[in-house]
């Protein structure tokens, strides 16, 4: 008997030779439409084998047996990055058919007896070629996610009629759901599943708390998940603490609460809490206070080539995000965390390795935190603690990282201070700002700080009794 691979390359080109079809172009329309079905089917057929290895090599390199995984000894992290390597297939749908495959792998346990799969009406639909890999990876998704809560007859019963719909099966499916509308029934039976839960709230919600960080699309990442309740008071509390006095959550006194401060806040309150969720993420990054470029557990490196830097064309890359980094992102990040300069030469080899530049130490930072008090734009409530430290004068152009060389500036308004119109000088070690001429036409330029130890000086200064005056 010849063993799979030569059975499969015999059916390959049986199928070749088969599948040598008229162009459909000359089909009638009902014609074109059941040979398009037809086709599905025996894609469908391969998909379920295909499900099927991938999910034996997911067994073969489950996370118990360590350095024995099967991914492990072939150089790659997990078995979706295997089958990728393998297939040429994308990472998506790889871990597709890792999910439906280890669902659906019939197994014997240790002392020989059978061991169904996880959801058996899902393994034997997809063998008989009537279920779909999309519809199959549907079910297993959505009831996956009740899987810890549900009781398991329920469950049972929620995937035998979700296979029941998407195969046309039994008497209340007549038409055969779509992928997408499985999704839809799959989701309302995981609600429904869920509250049957018969475990305290609380277990229930410690299982099923999750986070995660999407894929990109339009450019941005989604974030989505499900937070224990007192960690989404504290967030919440978080983020409303320091939205802008227009949108009602900072805490300015009334005289602070210019028109000018209240007029510049073009953000909306969705931007806004984005902006304070980068503050506290950079707040965290920070916590470890080492001014270093790979140093900290924290740091993220982007790279850039100095040409794209130098002349504002092409992007940077971050470590662990698909999405390419814009120039003026990257020129905010180099301006808070600093540059390493690596030169290669044309092969690729590093000739050149600079030390770390632009970071502003601890005590710097601590001396700018005393001076400049919080974020520098008026009305901005940011404190100092989530603030940047702005080089004044940019490094390409001479600046020096230095005390009287940065400012304290919120993650927002360093991000945008090139396009905002917001002038930043010094002045003898103190910072002046200038409104933008939208809001403030022939605006002049005016001292800025929140620091209680310098509004005392200034009041010590303009009203105290000569006596008390210092020199
Ligand atoms: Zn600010």
């Amino acid at each position: 008997m010849a063993g799979i691979p030569e059975a499969l390359e015999q059916v390959r080109s049986a199928l070749h030779a088969a599948l040598d079809l008229d162009p459909p172009r000359g089909l009638g329309d009902d014609e074109l439409l059941v040979a398009l079905g037809a086709l599905e089917g025996v894609g469908r057929l391969l998909d379920a084998h295909r499900a099927t290895f991938a999910g034996e090599v997911a067994d073969r390199s489950r996370v118990e047996l360590g350095a024995g995984r099967l991914s492990t000894r072939k150089g790659c992290r997990s078995a979706a990055e295997l089958i990728e390597r393998v297939t040429q297939v994308s990472g998506t749908e790889a871990r597709r058919r890792v999910s439906v495959g280890r669902a659906t792998l019939a197994d014997t346990g240790l002392t020989g007896q059978p061991v169904p799969a996880a959801h058996p009406h899902v393994a034997a639909a997809l063998v008989a070629g009537s279920l779909g890999l999309d519809a199959a990876a549907t079910i297993v998704r959505e009831l996956g996610r009740t899987r810890t809560v549900a009781d398991p007859t329920r469950l049972d019963v929620a995937e035998r009629e979700l296979v029941d719909q998407a195969t046309g099966t039994g008497d209340a499916a007549p038409v055969r759901a779509s992928a997408d509308e499985l999704a839809v029934q799959a989701r309302a039976w995981a609600v429904f599943l869920d509250q049957d839960g018969t475990e305290p709230d609380d277990e229930r919600a410690m299982r099923r708390r999750g986070f995660r960080v999407g894929r990109a699309r339009d450019g941005l990442i989604q974030i989505s998940g499900e937070l224990l309740p007192e960690v989404a008071a504290k967030l919440k509390r978080l983020l409303d603490a320091h939205l802008s006095p227009r949108s009602g959550g900072g805490f300015l006194t009334g005289a602070e609460r210019s028109d000018l401060a209240v007029q510049a806040e073009t953000r909306t309150t969705e931007q806004q809490r984005h902006d304070v969720l980068a503050a506290i993420i950079d707040t965290a990054a920070r916590s470890g206070e080492h001014p270093s470029i790979g140093g900290a557990a924290p740091t993220v490196l982007v790279s850039v080539r100095a040409v794209d830097l130098e002349t504002g064309s092409g992007a940077g890359h971050a470590d662990g995000v698909e999405l390419p980094i814009s120039l003026r992102a990257v020129r905010h990040m180099v301006c808070t965390g600093g540059i390493q300069t690596v030169v290669s030469d044309a092969a690729g080899r590093i000739i050149r390795l600079g030390s770390p530049e632009r970071c502003f130490t601890p005590h710097q930072r601590r001396a700018i935190t005393l001076r400049d008090g919080g974020c520098l734009i008026p009305g901005c409530t940011v404190p100092a603690a989530w603030c940047e430290i702005h080089h004044v004068i940019p490094d390409a152009r001479g600046g020096p990282t230095h005390t009287e060389n940065g400012v304290l500036l919120c993650w927002f308004h360093h991000r945008t201070i090139d396009s905002s119109g917001w002038g930043i000088r010094m002045r003898r070690g103190v910072p002046e700002i200038r409104p933008p001429a939208w809001l403030d036409p022939g605006g002049s330029w005016r001292k800025s700080t929140t620091s209680p130890t310098r509004l005392a000086d200034r009041l010590d200064h303009d009203h105290a009794p000569p006596e008390r005056k210092t020199a």
